[in-house]
């Protein structure tokens, strides 16, 4: 019998050594708040409360412990003060978390340090209050584009503005291009065609297993073999309102774990050296391979007809 269930036991632990071998984690943000929407959808609160409340609905049961981005300036000046905090605290009700992601999505390769950090400061109030109501901090800041800047001397000075002004600065390690598949995803809505929002839908959730197969045994070269804790960039709109569950879902399939973003860069590789200089935006797995003098390899562009379909509505 005692041997018996000593088999028993040494098979269970057989079978969960791959279930560890997979143990893998990830942060997932949003970016683009309060919506990728046109500007008079943001104006009007009706409109605008619906888009929130349904995307934090679709989030709330997934448990994602998700960090969202806004940009301030996104909801029109007449209406700002009022709407804006009440589509922020939809997000903070759900538990989910809050940083700056500039005034007005400033880009940085065409305007000063000194023009980007007023945007940093111009882009926080609304979102501070809301936090700081709850006992909470504005803490995190996403850069828009992931631009961090172009010249080492203004990467330099804008790194030390946010320090300064107490920010962290939310990496992206899994960077995906779904906001491409979001525009074509918005003009197959405005133009009722239900058929193509599924194909652009579904072309989605494969184009995301495809940049994972990428990323993942891209991101353990700097780690040694480990997997780190992976952040990913998603943006808030009706792609991700119809079809994050499915992306959610891929994730959990390939053993994730959704973790917060504080935990996520309590992983050692977000202390790796960054002297990345140049004038575009990507995967900080890209800049730490680039610093290490490796040649970087890059992620999988969307499917063709999605880049046609993007640069035709454009
Ligand atoms: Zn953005």
């Amino acid at each position: 019998m005692l041997k018996r269930s000593l088999f028993a036991l040494a098979a269970l632990c057989a079978l969960s050594t791959p279930a560890q071998a997979q143990d893998r984690a990830v942060a997932v943000t949003f970016d683009d708040l309060p919506y990728q929407a046109a500007d008079a959808v943001l104006c009007d609160p009706a409109q605008a409360m619906a888009l929130t409340e349904d995307f934090v609905g679709m989030l709330r049961p997934l448990e994602t412990r998700a960090a969202a981005f806004v940009n301030e300036g996104k909801v029109c000046e007449e209406r700002r003060a009022g709407l804006l905090p009440a589509l922020l605290n939809v997000w903070l009700d759900a538990g989910l978390d809050l940083g700056n992601h500039t005034f007005c999505h400033l880009n940085i390769h065409r305007n000063t340090v000194e023009t980007y950090l007023d945007d940093v400061d111009q882009g926080a109030p609304a979102t501070r209050a809301v936090l700081e109501a709850r006992g909470r901090a504005l803490r995190f800041f996403r850069h828009p584009f992931l631009f961090t800047g172009e010249t080492t001397e203004k990467k330099a000075a804008i790194a030390a503005g946010l320090a300064g002004r107490g920010y962290t600065v939310a990496p992206v390690t899994l960077d995906n291009n779904d906001w491409m598949f979001a525009a074509v995803y918005r003009k197959a809505e405005a133009d009722g065609d239900e058929a193509l929002k599924t194909r652009v839908g579904e072309a989605y959730v494969a184009h995301m297993a495809v940049v994972m197969d990428h990323w993942e045994p891209y991101s353990a070269e700097l780690t040694g073999g480990r997997e780190p804790a992976q952040v990913l960039l998603l943006h808030a709109n009706t792609l991700n309102r119809d079809w994050y569950p499915r992306i959610h879902a891929l994730y959990q399939a390939r053993g994730y774990r959704f973790v917060t973003l504080d935990e996520a860069l309590a992983d050692p590789v977000y202390g790796h050296a960054d002297d990345y200089v140049r004038a575009n935006g990507v995967s900080w797995l890209h800049r730490w391979t680039a610093s290490e003098g490796r040649p970087i390899r890059w992620e999988p562009e969307p499917p063709k007809w999605i880049v046609d379909a993007w640069e035709a509505a454009n």
